[in-house]
């Protein structure tokens, strides 16, 4: 790390007060140098500067990270479960003491504006820890069926792969559910927000969770992400990321027959029936419109597609529109800012590729636009974009765009919505909105989407998250989300 990279990064070290060296990786309970010879810059996609760095680790890393979560296996899965949930609730402790810091760590890695960042990035791995502390306590750990026993076990070590949306909740969906479950864990966080994976291994170690029973190490996906699918001392793979690193992964995997769970992208739509007066009809949009935005669009279960009834198509678009503009980008780090920057310059690219392939289409641009938004100055941002008269089999309304783009679709009567809702190759999530509660659920129980919002339906931790089709295999959260992490034995007597 230069002199100048080092005093960036202490700015990050308010949490744990320089205990954390990113530029090392984390294998039975020390930190230590990886094998890897060059180091991977994070880059605050606010400022465009580099503010740390970690090693591009290698297959050797993985290696000895496996081998120490091997080691620790026997003794970790025999703890008692309480024992196991204890340390949830402490971690959970820690996030919450630190929840401002942590929260700063995000948005300077990612771009989250902070408000967001707290509330969502730093909330929602407390909310899960919390849950999964609670859940392991009244969970049947083992059940009777006629003359046998049955077991749940460990599935062993896990090897968990994140991306950089959610850079901390996706990692603590897989790792909490897998701890208390009695497995260990090798983790490669993304390389693009890798820092919150260090903090959060800095207060595993902290809380004194046994050495070896997680292990970070940080790199590249083709070669700690490919390293850790193909290793026999893995047991399962955890991902969550794209579709094609989610093939690549299975196809790995499958040489030792790995279990992989997949959480994938998404193109979900929300459907405003057309039983909504004026008033809910708009609050309808805003809220689809909203949902899009949130984290620059940078969310899986993004409402991408917004369906309303032909007749109402105007009125839609004048709504999302206002909508739109009313997210206007800025510093992350103000409490003010609605929008933030992209992850990356690649991925304001990207999503610039859509927009302009989109209008090239014939789609009509309402709101936003790729280029920067006036007066600002650094920051890979993309506007808050609405977009009509977007073909169905087009590439804006059938691909994953990851930035704040929504399309705006209109449909003829429910069977058209229902069948355009389900006119991709995702099946993330989605959203239905109507007058008649029963009717809306009706249509949510037609919908092909492993989450469906009814009426903004509020986040349950409890509940199981995850895809249809090509959006996964996988569930994390609640029961099923610890389930995935066990294997069932049967014992006859
Ligand atoms: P990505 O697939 O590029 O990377 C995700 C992780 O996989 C990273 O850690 C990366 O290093 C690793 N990786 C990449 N190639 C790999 C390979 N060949 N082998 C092993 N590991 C590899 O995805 P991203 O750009 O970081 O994240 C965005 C994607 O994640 C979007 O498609 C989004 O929808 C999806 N996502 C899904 C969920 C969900 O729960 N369903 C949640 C958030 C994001």
């Amino acid at each position: 790390m230069t002199p100048q990279h080092t005093r960036l990064y202490e700015r990050f070290m308010v949490t744990t007060a320089g205990h954390v060296d990113s530029t090392q990786i984390y294998v039975g309970g020390r930190w230590i140098p990886s094998a890897g010879t060059q180091l991977i810059d994070v880059v605050n996609p606010y400022t465009e500067q580099v503010i740390a760095q970690v090693p591009a680790g290698a297959a050797a890393d993985v290696d000895v990270a496996v081998a120490a979560a091997r080691e620790a296996l026997p003794d970790w899965s025999q703890t008692a479960v309480s024992e196991r949930a204890a340390y949830l609730s402490k971690i959970a402790d820690v996030l919450v003491d630190r929840a401002d810091a942590l929260a700063a760590v995000v948005s300077q890695e990612m771009g989250a504006p902070l408000r967001i960042a707290k509330l969502v990035q730093i909330g929602t791995p407390i909310g899960t820890l919390k849950t999964y502390a609670k859940l392991a306590e009244n969970y049947e750990w083992e059940t009777e069926v006629g003359n046998s026993l049955i077991v749940r076990e460990a599935i062993g070590v896990v090897g968990a792969i994140t991306p950089w949306n959610y850079p901390l909740h996706q990692v603590v969906a897989k790792v909490a559910p897998a701890l208390v479950a009695g497995c260990t864990v090798v983790l490669k966080p993304s390389e693009i927000a890798p820092l919150i994976a260090y903090e959060f291994t800095a207060i595993l170690d902290e809380v004194g969770l046994p050495p070896g029973v997680f292990n970070l190490v940080s790199g590249t996906g083709p070669v700690v992400g490919e390293a850790m699918a193909a290793h026999p001392g893995i047991d399962m793979i955890s991902f969550t990321g794209s579709a094609r690193a989610g093939k690549r992964i299975t196809q790995l995997g499958a040489e030792t027959i790995k279990r992989v769970a997949l959480e994938l992208g998404g193109k979900s739509a929300s459907v405003v029936l057309s039983d909504l007066d004026d008033e809910a009809f708009a609050k309808a949009v805003k809220a689809t419109v909203s949902q899009c935005f949130t984290n620059a669009g940078q969310r899986c279960t993004a409402f991408s597609r917004l369906l309303v009834p032909a007749e109402r198509y105007d009125e839609a678009l004048a709504t999302a529109a206002k909508t739109a503009e009313g997210h206007l980008a800025g510093d992350p780090m103000d409490e003010g800012t609605k929008l933030g920057p992209l992850v990356s310059e690649a991925q304001r690219e990207r999503v610039r590729g859509f927009i302009a392939r989109a209008q090239d289409n014939g789609a009509r641009l309402v709101a936003g636009g790729a280029d920067n938004p006036e007066g600002s100055g650094t920051g890979y941002f993309v506007q808050a974009t609405v977009l009509a008269d977007v073909a169905e089999d087009s590439e804006l309304a059938q691909n994953e765009v990851f930035g704040p783009v929504i399309a705006v679709l209109p449909y003829t009567d429910v069977d058209d919505a229902v069948r355009i809702a389900n006119g991709t190759s995702y099946g993330l999530a989605a959203g239905v909105f109507g007058a008649d509660p029963d009717g809306a659920l009706a249509v949510a129980r037609r919908l092909k989407a492993g989450q469906v919002d009814v009426n903004g339906g509020r986040w349950n931790f409890m509940a199981p998250f995850g895809g249809y089709k090509q959006s996964g295999n996988g569930r994390e959260l609640g029961v099923a989300g610890l389930e995935e992490f066990l294997e069932t034995k049967a014992l006859q007597r």
